[in-house]
């Protein structure tokens, strides 16, 4: 469920996400952002892009790619492990889990105590981890109901 509180105190941290992170507050930065943070069905790009043309139509497609892309690497965003899939998105960046449904593709948050423990990998440097997901699959409260 959305809290609309912790939605507005995530949209007026941008400003000072932004600086920390070394980046101008622009209109289509700022638009992007505030739609992720306020819904919790961690969208894909064609949906977010959808969703900020009606605030910005002049803003295309590209834009938004590279916005996700920004947000993301400066860690504003966080792209969602979602194998097989188009990539989804997040403004959530504390630490959680994600529950994938196999059926209908949603994607919902599960909390999590804390950030998983990360493999050391190879430790003779073969591999260097910086990131695990986890991502728990199954099927969600609503394609588990019996068909009506
Ligand atoms: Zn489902
Ligand atoms: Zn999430």
């Amino acid at each position: 469920m959305i809290d609309l509180e912790k939605t507005q105190r995530r949209i007026d941290r941008f400003p000072a996400l932004c600086r920390r992170a070394g980046l101008k507050v622009t209109p289509q930065r700022s638009a992007v952002y505030a739609m992720l943070a306020s819904t919790d069905t961690h969208p894909s790009p064609d949906t977010i892009f959808s969703s900020v043309r009606e605030g910005l139509p002049n803003i295309s497609q590209g834009t938004v790619y590279k916005v996700l892309d920004l947000l993301t690497e400066r860690g504003l965003l966080v792209k969602v492990a979602t194998p097989g899939q188009v990539a989804r998105y997040d403004a959530r960046t504390e630490p959680h889990y994600h529950a994938v449904c196999i059926r209908c593709g949603g994607i919902e948050d599960v909390q999590a105590e804390a950030a998983p423990p990360v493999p050391r990998g190879d430790p003779d440097g073969g591999f260097d981890v910086h990131k695990v997901d986890v991502v728990l699959q199954g099927l969600c409260h609503k394609c588990r109901a019996p068909d009506a």
